[in-house]
């Protein structure tokens, strides 16, 4: 339920009805626009009897919200919201340009593809640290001293790091050494790690889709981070499965005006883990700005051909500043 006040409303009478709906056991979530402040109350609100609320002076109307999902609601929030990535604003008009391996496999990988990227532009480093691989025996990533080389890259290039999260033990270390939190797409309905994540990590949280995985249920996925405390999450569309085998996955480019519609968190698109192949990065990613992402991940590495994981996905860094240089066009032209 959303109630949304007179842009002349007094403070004292706002907070009355405030009052009214905190004694019923629910919490309420303010939302200050530039002439109106909308509030969202989470809870049970069968206990609200609307008529009461819609009495009150200050109220210009009540209106009852049908998605489960309520903090990561547009209703609640109808402005766009911008989350601070250690000084990069994502979803603001600038476009977040997330790049770098797929996984950290050595020092000289990482600063010199890390140095690579940052002369193209992007503005945050990707790195996997801990890799959520289908076989047990493929590499899994090298672990905390990955993002010890993360770190290093960071004071080199100034460039914030994203690596992907996967189990509660790790949150103190990502606390300390990682500026954006991945919630990978196998992990997207892990609901006891998203509330340990939405209690305990201090960082913003780039939640992907999972593989198979409704709007709603990604939604529902953000909502438990939102609700146990921690309100700053970025969305990254990744592909989903589909009939076709002939890429690993399909993107789903409708993702972006849908979730514009939906929610007001802002939304990455993934082309790499998409099409699966590096000559699909270059037309989705365009197609994505097209369709009015905030921002682009893609995984970059200086020798493809023999990375440990997603080569076959992986942008060489020259692809990759061609790519930022056809983009910054687009732009434009925009
Ligand atoms: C990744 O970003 O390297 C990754 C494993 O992604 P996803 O969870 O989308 O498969
Ligand atoms: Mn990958």
């Amino acid at each position: 339920m959303i109630i949304v006040f007179k842009p002349q409303a007094q403070k004292k009478d706002i907070q009355r009805v405030l009052d009214k709906v905190e004694k019923l056991g629910l919490q309420t979530h303010i939302s200050q626009g530039e002439n109106t402040l909308v509030v969202g109350l989470v809870g049970d609100t069968t206990r609200v009897d609307p008529k009461r609320i819609e009495v009150e002076e200050s109220v210009e109307r009540i209106m009852k919200v049908s998605e489960p999902y309520k903090l990561a609601n547009r209703a609640f929030h109808p402005e766009d919201s911008v989350i601070d990535v250690s000084g990069v604003k994502v979803g603001s008009k600038e476009l977040t340009l997330i790049a770098g391996p797929c996984s950290v496999e050595s020092k000289e990988q990482l600063l010199e593809v890390a140095h690579r990227v940052k002369e193209s532009g992007a503005n945050l480093l990707r790195g996997g640290a801990y890799k959520p691989r289908t076989s047990p025996y493929s590499f899994q990533g090298m672990g905390s001293s990955a993002l010890d080389l993360l770190v290093k890259a960071k004071e080199e290039t100034g460039l914030p790091i994203v690596s992907e999260l996967m189990s509660e033990k790790h949150i103190e270390e990502f606390n300390d050494k990682v500026d954006l939190v991945q919630i990978g797409a196998r992990n997207m309905q892990n609901f006891d790690l998203l509330k340990e994540v939405g209690e305990r990590i201090k960082k913003p949280v780039l939640l992907k889709r999972g593989l198979s995985n409704t709007y709603e249920e990604w939604l529902m996925s953000a909502e438990y981070i939102m609700a146990h405390g921690n309100p700053n999450v970025i969305l990254c569309e990744r592909g989903i499965r589909t009939f076709e085998t002939y890429t690993r996955n399909t993107l789903d480019l409708q993702a972006i005006p849908v979730l514009k519609r939906l929610t007001h968190l802002p939304i990455i698109i993934d082309p790499s883990h998409a099409g699966g192949k590096w000559w699909l990065v270059e037309p989705m990613a365009k197609a994505s700005v097209v369709a009015g992402c905030d921002g682009l991940m893609i995984e970059v590495h200086n020798d493809p051909e023999s990375a440990l994981c997603d080569g076959p996905q992986s942008l060489k860094p020259d692809r990759y500043d061609d790519l930022i240089k056809k983009i910054r066009k687009l732009e434009k032209a925009l």
